[in-house]
């Protein structure tokens, strides 16, 4: 069976990589939806954020990173995919991801959304939380993969640079 985890991943972080392997060891293939959006100043294109999820993902053979935009549940079904994967951290989270599942339900009854906890030390991260982070040159390392950690250095380090 086929998922999709669609996300805006910026920056995809430990949380979102936790729960890929976890789908990826119940999937025969997991899809990457990394949704297109008007990038903020500050923030990583859409490329930047697609080719972190790539470099994040390498040892994952049956995860494929794809770029999307439009409705979620549209591409879903155009890939094939029956499952739709959503994380859930703390109870914050849940009224937000309740009324997506509903609405996707709505639009595509044919497409199920699953939500997987992450592991607990994971509960807490979220990308604005690492965007933070990386402002203040904190060590990321237990955090985010090794190429979101260099892309954010480099990308923190030239802000600086034109101040
Ligand atoms: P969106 O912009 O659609 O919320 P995100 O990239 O922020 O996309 O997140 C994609 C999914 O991953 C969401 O279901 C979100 O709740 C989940 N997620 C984000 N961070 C974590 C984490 N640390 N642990 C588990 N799930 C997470």
């Amino acid at each position: 069976m086929k998922a999709i985890y669609p996300g805006t991943f910026d920056p995809i972080t430990m949380g979102h990589l936790n729960i890929i392997e976890k789908a990826s060891r119940i999937f025969d293939e997991v899809i990457i939806g990394v949704a297109d959006f008007t990038a903020k100043v500050d923030h990583f294109t859409l490329e930047e954020r697609a080719e972190l999820c790539k470099e994040s993902t390498a040892h994952l053979p049956n995860v494929k990173v794809m770029m999307f935009s439009g409705m979620v549940v549209e591409f879903a079904k155009a890939q094939g995919c029956q499952v739709m994967i959503r994380g859930l951290r703390a109870v914050s989270d849940f009224e937000y991801e309740l009324s997506l599942a509903l609405t996707n339900t709505k639009l595509m009854p044919e497409i199920e959304t699953l939500f997987l906890l992450p592991s607990l030390r994971y509960m807490y991260l979220s990308s604005s939380m690492i965007r933070q982070l990386a402002e203040l040159d904190a060590d990321l390392k237990d955090f985010v993969p090794a190429p979101v950690a260099r892309a954010l250095k480099t990308k923190f380090a030239e802000k600086d640079a034109q101040k």
